[in-house]
């Protein structure tokens, strides 16, 4: 049964603003502030300018400079000229332009809200999860960088004769990959720790989203980062990527799982580091304790927000059969009462998708698990009485193995529920997949949560949340597991893999070798007894 969603649409231009809205959308900076922003791009001179579409409107947004191969390894070249310097500021003094820049996006967030929106789509309240994710994280590095990098002392090879340390050094010039669906968020996760070990970036954000990302870098500079060490760059992949791979001394991707194979592969051929952060076919268990209210409005948010357009959203729920067919009407109700609107305010709880290819996806996988057997027990289809890429939060049951987006990521309002029988039985289909980027599980036993949490291979899993309780804690690495990606972001992890470590010893009296004529036999029998000695100490 389809029923359709009732909201109440905020129609595109129904908010008031200024009198040269962007990409159609009033409320949003003017089109001289986003061609200012524009300016901030560090080369385009070679290639034709594109102009994307607002998905709101499907109005132009601003042209975009574009760069070509040969522009891009100059940009390289300057970047490599002027880390050095950024990487003799002590640690401390990075961390204090992090700090500001967390103060400065708290204090401007109404103009990238704003820009998140026209580019990419979403509602307000999704926007500001960008928003709080990137002064968290900004704070995060802001406060702990410097303790992290600090060198590290470590028991030498002889105890009070070996003095060793770790100590940790920047990778040189960072390449940074981001796409269209977190454009700010995402670049503050990837550019900050990157920043703060003292690597100088060169980043290429989607061209869709491109000018949230410059948004941030102009606070960054406001915020006392010296000019050139993060430099941004615009052009397809096809175009400029082969330049990224081969001039950087790592690479840092953020996309399809796909692309990331095809990255990794590249840059496996010069042996430098690289971390992949790519899909997910993201699952969550109900347990047959769970609240299933709680549970139901918990899925809402984690299926729906940003669209689903979300690396780390719900596509799939095993919910107990004890439970199974209240939760689908729960989760139903909550759903069908979403109200969806392209206005830049809080009034939508969720947005548009962000492109047509995005329309075309999320379509042809309801269209097709339908004629697979599926039921839509709300949504189900298009709403271009919105906006041109608007589509209804969607919710499945009896969706079949045949159907497409039983295993594929379809990364859009769509969510299939199956029933399950024992949670053994749920872990081992929440763990039925090529992925294993996030998880969720619900139950009112928090302790229970947590050990099913700990069985399902996902490099996040969240108890009685979707995504937010990982995504939120900076403090906790976050990654895909399996197809999901390689290195993680966040943590101590996310910072310390923009570093090259060296081990420094020093040697004080005697050396590792047997000395003064002493017998090699000896030397072998003093150094057993030694080693022998010192692994029963329970420090070393
Ligand atoms: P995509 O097609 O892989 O593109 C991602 C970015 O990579 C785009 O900016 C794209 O630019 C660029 N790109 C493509 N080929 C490239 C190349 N050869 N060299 C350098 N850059 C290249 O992914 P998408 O469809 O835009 O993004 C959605 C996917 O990203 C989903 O699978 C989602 O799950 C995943 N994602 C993962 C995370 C995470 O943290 N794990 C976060 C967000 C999204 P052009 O398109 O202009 O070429």
């Amino acid at each position: 049964m389809t029923s359709t969603v009732p909201n109440t649409p905020s129609h595109p231009g129904s908010t008031a603003g200024p009198a040269d809205p962007v990409g159609g959308v009033s409320g949003a900076p003017a089109r001289r502030r986003a061609e200012q922003l524009t300016h901030r791009v560090a080369a385009g001179m070679d290639a034709a300018p594109v102009t994307m579409s607002a998905p709101f409107t499907g109005q132009p947004i601003t042209p975009l400079p574009q760069a070509a191969d040969a522009e891009v390894r100059q940009v390289f070249t300057r970047a490599r000229e002027v880390q050095p310097s950024w990487a003799e500021w002590p640690a401390r003094e990075r961390q204090r332009v992090l700090l500001r820049l967390a103060d400065l996006v708290l204090a401007h967030q109404d103009e990238v809200l704003d820009l998140v929106q026209v580019e990419a789509g979403k509602a307000r309240i999704d926007a500001f999860d960008e928003v709080s994710a990137t002064a968290l994280v900004a704070s995060y590095y802001g406060k702990h960088s410097a303790r992290l990098l600090a060198p590290r002392r470590a028991a030498g090879a002889l105890p009070l004769l070996t003095k060793a340390s770790e100590v940790r050094h920047p990778k040189g010039v960072v390449g940074v990959v981001s796409p269209w669906n977190y454009p700010l968020a995402l670049t503050a996760m990837d550019v900050l720790p990157a920043l703060a070990a003292g690597n100088a970036i060169v980043q290429k954000p989607d061209n869709q989203t491109a000018l949230s990302a410059l948004w941030l870098h102009e606070l960054a500079e406001q915020a006392g980062l010296p000019a050139d060490v993060w430099q941004i760059v615009l052009g397809r992949g096809s175009a400029i990527g082969d330049a990224i791979v081969e001039e950087s001394d790592y690479v840092c991707f953020t996309g399809s799982t796909p692309t990331g194979k095809r990255l990794a592969g590249q840059i496996a051929e010069r042996l430098t580091g690289y971390s992949l952060e790519l899909g997910g076919k993201n699952p969550m268990v109900v347990l047959p304790d769970a609240d299933v209210r709680k549970a139901a409005a918990g899925a809402v948010t984690a299926c729906f927000s940003s669209a689903g357009q979300l690396c780390v959203s719900v596509e799939r729920i095993y919910v107990h059969e004890s439970i199974h067919d209240e939760f689908v009407r729960a989760l139903a109700e909550r759903t069908g009462g979403l109200t969806l609107g392209a206005g830049l305010d809080y009034h939508a709880g969720m947005g548009s998708l962000t492109s047509q290819d995005q329309l075309t996806t999320v379509a042809a996988h309801v269209d097709d698990a339908r004629a697979a057997g599926a039921t839509v027990v709300t949504g189900g289809a298009p709403r271009p009485d919105l906006g041109p890429l608007f589509y209804e939060p969607t919710v499945l049951t009896g969706v079949t193995e045949q159907a497409k987006l039983f295993r594929e990521e379809t990364f859009g309002p769509v969510v299939a529920v199956y029933s399950y029988s024992d949670v053994d039985e749920a872990v081992a289909r929440a763990n039925d997949t090529e992925f294993g980027l996030n998880a969720s599980v619900w139950t009112r036993d928090a302790r229970r949560g947590e050990e099913v949490a700990r069985r399902i291979k996902a490099g996040t899993v969240n108890v009685n949340e979707g995504y937010a309780a990982t995504f939120g804690t900076v403090g906790v690495p976050m990654g895909g597991m399996k197809e999901s990606g390689v290195g993680r972001r966040n943590s101590a992890e996310g910072l310390l893999k923009y570093t090259e470590a060296q081990a420094v010893a020093v040697q004080r009296g005697l050396r590792l070798r047997p000395f003064r004529g002493m017998p090699p036999r000896l030397w072998a029998k003093v150094m057993s007894a030694g080693i022998a000695a010192l692994r029963r100490l329970p420090r070393r």
